[in-house]
């Protein structure tokens, strides 16, 4: 039983209701295995033998290695800018079905570049057309962070923002790391990140998710307005302090860090402690279809498991609002709609960190 609604109302039915924004989210991790099965048969590509059972069961998460197998495989069956287009207007017609917002959504242009040979100007009109037919259909708005996968050539670090400042404007607001964490710290791409941020487009790495708290100080110099993850920074009080202190904002993922064995198991999860210690949090998916979630089972799992309350979720939303990479006008007029969504639901923040 819990304490986070008011006693005759369903917990889900609130948590739904709920208005609400995510910021990491990855497009290749979104495609439905129904999805993927289309594309694929559409391509001709072996994965298109499959039945539509065999895709749900190859995206059943076993283990990271697996994990990263059905990525590529993923990533390999979008083909050609229409398949970007597709799966980035499911990803808003998703987000709807929740009452998402606002989405900043992460691809991977390198990975399309070297894999399908996408042009980046046709991945971004791509992804920027699928995102204004979903607009106007749902209302949900949507923006871009490029990322550069840390595996991948570390030159590709310079294309990928090139391409992230000349989509500025153009739907991108961000240049991303992500990949495996390991022994390819931020610095490491020190300079092309020194170079976007020097044309007006912030960092947004991942980082203290496979690796502890020193991949989250690699990245301070950077100064990051957020963090995907970061949840490891809990081991470290002063690293949580200076996350405080300089209001930089996690990007947290507690289904994401079950599956891949990052975090034990769900009591384990950092969020209450990174959360009372006064961190800036928000809640996401990472990769909703790979990890079997959405922000609604994230939701409940801060309650179910972290005792947390629907005015704290709330203020976490407002995190996120704040968070948005808009442009202020933008972001003023998504408070308020957030905002005026909560009075009407009664819902009044409480707990956000000063
Ligand atoms: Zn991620």
């Amino acid at each position: 039983m819990t304490t986070a609604v008011p006693a005759g109302q369903d917990l889900t039915d609130v948590l739904g209701r709920l208005p609400k924004v995510e910021l990491h989210v990855h497009l290749e991790g979104s495609v439905r295995p129904g999805t993927l099965l289309r594309i694929a048969r559409r391509h001709g590509l072996d994965l298109g033998r499959l039945d539509e059972a065999a895709v749900v069961e190859l995206f059943r998460f076993r283990d990271f290695r697996h994990f990263t197998e059905l990525y590529e495989q993923c990533c390999g069956a979008l083909r050609d800018p229409a398949d970007l287009e597709l799966i980035t207007e499911e990803l808003a017609d998703e987000a709807h079905r929740q009452n998402v917002r606002h989405l900043e959504v992460t691809f991977s242009p390198g990975t399309h570049r070297r894999g399908a040979g996408i042009p980046f100007d046709e991945q971004l009109d791509a992804v920027a057309r699928g995102a204004e037919q979903a607009r106007r259909r749902t209302g949900v708005t949507m923006r871009f962070v490029v990322d550069h996968v840390r595996g991948g050539p570390p030159e590709e670090c310079q294309q990928v923002a090139e391409w992230a400042v000349a989509g500025a404007g153009r739907g991108v607001v961000a240049l991303g790391l992500g990949g495996f964490e390991p022994r390819r710290p931020a610095s490491l791409f020190g300079e092309a990140v020194r170079w976007a941020a020097a044309r007006g487009v912030p960092f947004v790495p991942h980082a203290g998710e496979a690796v502890g708290p020193e991949g989250v100080w690699d990245c301070l110099p950077f100064r990051p307005p957020r963090i995907g993850h970061g949840i490891r920074s809990v081991e470290d009080p002063r690293l949580v302090a200076a996350l405080r202190d300089r209001a930089v904002v996690l990007e947290v993922c507690p289904t994401s860090n079950l599956r891949t064995g990052v975090v034990s198991e769900p009591g384990a999860h950092p969020l209450r402690r990174l959360w009372d210690a006064g961190v800036r949090l928000t809640l996401n998916t990472d990769d909703p279809s790979m990890f079997h979630t959405d922000l609604l089972a994230e939701h409940r799992f801060a309650v179910e498991w972290h005792g947390f309350t629907v005015a704290e979720l709330a203020a976490m939303t407002l995190i996120g609002v704040d968070a948005a990479l808009l442009p202020a006008t933008e972001r003023e007029a998504l408070r308020e709609r957030v905002t005026t969504e909560l009075a009407e639901l009664g819902v009044t923040a409480a707990g956000l960190p000063a």
